[in-house]
């Protein structure tokens, strides 16, 4: 299995090299040359597998011959290991034909822990057999950064430096990253919003000589070996509901576009996917872009689902790829004028072919915050901000088709925000109640480049 970047100028990798690069040598993300497909009968076994065999026959054939198969489906058993609920991602129902696939069961109570702590185990397992050292660089709206610490916090051969926008991420988010004591984990509070974590991120990627004297290695959600980890769910719950004997329909509450481009690359593969909605807060550039055909970016205005306040919404460069029947020089172009005017306009023929795999909804602050209120009402759920983003997008899309609305934090992680749309305080769950007691470690820095990559030279081991 060999993976091509959407810039159409890097290298093609096997699945090891394209996982412990990231980002593409032409500034690309990296996507396989081929989506290996699954058949109704291959599918359809699914549904009598645990979570952890599902992972493995739903992602086996994208990883070649990196592990084995004995090494792989281990690797895959430790990284769900000490998740809080036996099904991992299990599926509750809100409504008639809506459900809500909880996926906050994980160490930091959001769905990044599903690809986080597979990558980490993926990470140690290669480096160790290779003998090398990675830097990891992460940016981060506050799930990826406290996911990835957890993931590889006090194992050998990585450093890991994680970028948040200082005073924009939630405190359970900041503490997941300021408490652990492990010395190979770093937080550095950017002095900056997301989009300037992320932009300095990519300025140190391609920043070449710097990329190569620390060994740098990327996890955010650009890695195609997360998007991968994603796929899995979307199986297991539309197995769950009747696939592939019925279609079922997903709303992904979305901002970097990792987690519903894993949905569209479940349906490649041959699931029956009805709509694939994407969701949006009031930072709603997909939405718009979808609508309009021109992606535009404005200012990032900070909401009660802050994993979502974005601008620049890396992942979508897979889908134009794709939209642009795969032409890398086409993608490239429309990068660049990102970068130089802060926008493009989508060519008719891509715009259709974006539309006809995706569909598009915002919700508002209000909006968001009556959705909670009234969910808690109407079935007794209590939503995570970001979770409510999605349903109510997702009800307007209620049909004939079982919709599956993606629950991408646990309450507990937002509890001001839960607190004031609903009344209710969500606890943290028991095993993490200490959270609020620890001591933190956090490094503060300005949004400059120099001043990023000193310390990042001055505090590897
Ligand atoms: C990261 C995140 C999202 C957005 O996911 P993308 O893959 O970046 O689109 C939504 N909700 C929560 C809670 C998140 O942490």
């Amino acid at each position: 299995m060999q993976y091509i970047s959407t810039r159409g100028a890097a290298p093609a990798l096997d699945f090891e090299a394209a996982m412990m690069t990231g980002l593409a040598r032409d500034g690309g993300l990296y996507v396989p040359a081929e989506v290996p497909q699954m058949s109704r009968a291959e599918i359809a076994a699914l549904a009598s597998l645990s979570y952890e065999e599902a992972a493995f026959r739903v992602m086996r054939p994208f990883i070649g011959g990196t592990f084995t198969d004995a090494e792989f489906g281990d690797l895959i058993e430790k990284a769900y290991a000490n998740f809080g609920h036996a099904a991992r991602a299990p599926l509750k129902q809100l409504a008639p034909n809506h459900f809500l696939l909880e996926l906050f069961h994980g160490p930091t109570l959001a769905f990044k822990d599903f690809a986080m702590q597979l990558i980490g185990q993926m990470f140690q397992a290669a480096l160790s057999r290779s003998g090398d050292r990675v830097t990891i660089v992460g940016a981060t709206s506050g799930d990826t950064g406290s996911a990835a610490i957890e993931a590889f916090k006090g194992l050998e051969n990585v450093d890991v430096f994680i970028l948040f926008p200082h005073g924009r991420v939630s405190e359970v988010q900041r503490r997941q990253m300021t408490t652990p004591t492990e010395g190979n984990v770093h937080a550095i509070a950017l002095d900056g919003d997301f989009d300037a974590c992320q932009g300095k991120l990519k300025d140190m990627f391609n920043h070449f000589d710097f990329r190569d004297e620390v060994g740098l290695a990327g996890v955010n959600s650009i890695n195609w070996a997360r998007v991968l980890a994603q796929v899995v769910y979307y199986f297991t719950s539309a197995v769950a509901l009747g696939a592939p004997h019925r279609e079922v329909s997903f709303t992904v509450p979305t901002g970097n576009f990792g987690d519903i481009f894993a949905g569209y690359i479940a349906k490649r593969m041959g699931l029956p996917i009805g709509d694939l909605i994407v969701a949006t807060n009031q930072n709603d550039i997909l939405h718009r872009t979808l609508t309009s055909g021109a992606y535009t970016k404005g200012t990032v205005e900070p909401s009660i689902s802050p994993s979502m306040d974005i601008q620049v919404s890396s992942n979508f460069e897979r889908a134009l790829f794709d939209a642009y029947g795969r032409d890398g020089t086409v993608v490239a172009g429309q990068m660049d004028e990102l970068k130089a005017s802060g926008g493009f306009t989508i060519s008719q023929g891509a715009i259709d072919a974006l539309r006809d795999t995706y569909l598009s909804g915002r919700a508002s602050e209000d909006e968001t915050r009556a959705a909670i209120a009234s969910e808690l009402k109407a079935s007794g759920e209590l939503l995570c901000p970001h979770s409510a983003v999605g349903v109510h997008v997702a009800r307007q899309h209620l049909g004939a088709t079982p919709m599956v609305t993606l629950a991408t934090a646990h309450p507990a992680k937002f509890p001001d925000a839960v607190e004031q749309a609903s009344g209710i305080r969500p606890p943290l769950p028991t095993r993490m109640a200490r959270l609020y007691d620890l001591p933190e470690r956090v490094t503060r820095l300005p949004d400059d480049l120099d001043a990023l990559e000193t310390f990042i030279r001055d505090n590897r081991a």
